[in-house]
C-alpha cells in the first residue's frame, strides 16, 4: 500500500502520457453529442488499464474504479466536447477537424482525469469504496450533464462527493482556483416577439406600433436589475438581438428582441425571471399589442459547498506539489457542472491555471487562438488524485 506522496510521484512520472493524449484529442475535436471517436479513446484507454467502463448514453463514457473494500464514491467529471471554432493557433497538433476546435481545454480535462483513472486504478489497494469517472459529452450545449444524469451516471453507486476542474487561461500555469459558495451563474435566454398591427409609416394612428412596444419594452429591462436587485447580488440581463421592419415606410406587423440572463442566487433568478414576464408582457399590452414570451432555463448555479472547498484546501496541502493556490470571485459564465452539485450537494468545481505569456498562452477560453501551458496538466491530474484518495480514505 502506497502513500499520497506515492502517487504524485506516479502522477508527475506520467506528464508526458498526458499531453500526449492532449494532444491527439486536441487534434481530432468533435462538437458536442458527436464526440465518437473520443469516446472511443476514453473507453480504450480505460480497458487497457483494467477499469470497467460503461456506455449510458450514445457518447461519453462511465467508469468506476473499485479500491480495497466497502466505501464512500467519488465521481470527478471531465467534459470531452470542442466548439465550432476555426483554429488559429498555428500549433503542430493542431484540429484536424476544419471549423471544430478544442478552444475551451476540454482536451485537456479528459486527458488529465484519463491519466487519474490510470494511477487510481494501479493503487486500488490503496484506497477503499469507488471511484467514479465521468466522462461527459455536450457541455458546450449545457445538455450532456443531464443527458448523463437522465441515464443513471449518478446511481449504482451514488456518489458522496463530486469533483470537476476547468482549466483557467486567467490564471498562473499550475495554479488551483477555488471559489467557496456560488463559482459561476445560471444562464437562461429569452426571445420575445411582440404582435402589433402593420401599415403605413406616415399613419401610425391606424396602426399598433410594435417598434415602439419594443423599445419601451427593452428600456424598462435594462433598469430592471439596477431597481430591483440587492447591488451586491450579481446578475446580468442582456439584450443582446434586436429584429423589426423592412422599410423606412411601413410599420411592421411584429417585432422581436432576445438576450440572456446571468445570476449567481437562485432565489434571485427566479424573481427575475417572474419581473421579466411580467414586463415583457404588460408593457407591450399597455400599447395595444400582443407578446409571445419565450424564457428557456439553462444551466444552474454552480455552487462549491464551502465544506468540500475545505476539505479540497487539505488534500492539496497534504499532496505537497501544490504551488499555487488562489481564491477566485466567481464568475458570469456558466457551466452544467451545476446539474452534479444540485444533485450531490457535497462538491466544487476547481479551475486550473494555464497561462504563460512566455509561450503565448494567454488568450481567453473560447478564442481560436486558445493556447495552454501543457506543464499545468499534471497539476489537474495530481488534484483528481489527492482529493480522491483522501476522500476515500477519510472517515
Ligand atoms: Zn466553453
Ligand atoms: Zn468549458
Amino acid at each position: 500500500m502506497k502513500n499520497l506522496s506515492d502517487l504524485m510521484n506516479e502522477v508527475f512520472t506520467l506528464k508526458d502520457e498526458i499531453i500526449s493524449l492532449r494532444r491527439d484529442i486536441h487534434e481530432h475535436p468533435e462538437l458536442s453529442f458527436k464526440e465518437f471517436r473520443t469516446t472511443e479513446l476514453i473507453v480504450d484507454y480505460l480497458k487497457s488499464h483494467g477499469i470497467e467502463v460503461s456506455r449510458p448514453t450514445p457518447t461519453g463514457a462511465v467508469g468506476l474504479i473499485k479500491g480495497n473494500g466497502e466505501g464512500k464514491t467519488i465521481a470527478l467529471r471531465a467534459d470531452i466536447d470542442a466548439l465550432p471554432i476555426k483554429e488559429e493557433t498555428n500549433l503542430p497538433f493542431a484540429s484536424k477537424n476544419e471549423g471544430v476546435m478544442h478552444a475551451c481545454g476540454h482536451d485537456a480535462h479528459t486527458a488529465m482525469l484519463l491519466v487519474a483513472a490510470r494511477v487510481l486504478s494501479e493503487n486500488r489497494d490503496s484506497f477503499k469504496g469507488t471511484v467514479k469517472l465521468l466522462f461527459q459529452p455536450a457541455e458546450e450545449k449545457a445538455g450532456g450533464a443531464v443527458q448523463l444524469i437522465e441515464a443513471g451516471a449518478l446511481q449504482n453507486p451514488r456518489p458522496d462527493a463530486v469533483m470537476g476542474i476547468h482549466v483557467w487561461p486567467y490564471s498562473e500555469a499550475g495554479s488551483i482556483g477555488y471559489t467557496r459558495g456560488p463559482a459561476m451563474a445560471s444562464s437562461d435566454f429569452f426571445n420575445v416577439k411582440i404582435i402589433g398591427k402593420g401599415g403605413h409609416g406616415a399613419y401610425p394612428h391606424n396602426t399598433i406600433d410594435p417598434v415602439n412596444a419594443l423599445v419601451h419594452t427593452v428600456s424598462a429591462l435594462n433598469s430592471l436589475v439596477g431597481r430591483t436587485v440587492n447591488p451586491l447580488d450579481s446578475i446580468v440581463l442582456s439584450v443582446t438581438t434586436i429584429h423589426a421592419g423592412t422599410a423606412g415606410n411601413i410599420v411592421p406587423e411584429e417585432a422581436t428582441f432576445g438576450g440572456t440572463v446571468r445570476a449567481l442566487n437562485e432565489d434571485t433568478r427566479t424573481r427575475i425571471e417572474k419581473l421579466f414576464k411580467e414586463i415583457a408582457s404588460k408593457i407591450p399590452e399597455s400599447f395595444g399589442a400582443k407578446s409571445e414570451i419565450e424564457y428557456k432555463r439553462t444551466t444552474r448555479v454552480v455552487y462549491n459547498s464551502p465544506e468540500f472547498i475545505d476539505f479540497m484546501l487539505e488534500a492539496v496541502k497534504e499532496a505537497g506539489v501544490f504551488k499555487k493556490l488562489e481564491e477566485l470571485p466567481p464568475t458570469m459564465g456558466s457551466e452544467d457542472f451545476s446539474f452534479y452539485l444540485e444533485e450531490i450537494k457535497y462538491g466544487g468545481f476547481i479551475r486550473l491555471g494555464v497561462k504563460n505569456e512566455k509561450i503565448g498562452a494567454v488568450y481567453g477560453l473560447h478564442s481560436p487562438k486558445f493556447i495552454i501551458d501543457e506543464d499545468a496538466l499534471p497539476y489537474g491530474t495530481a488534484l483528481h488524485v489527492a482529493v480522491s484518495y483522501k476522500f476515500l480514505n477519510g472517515e
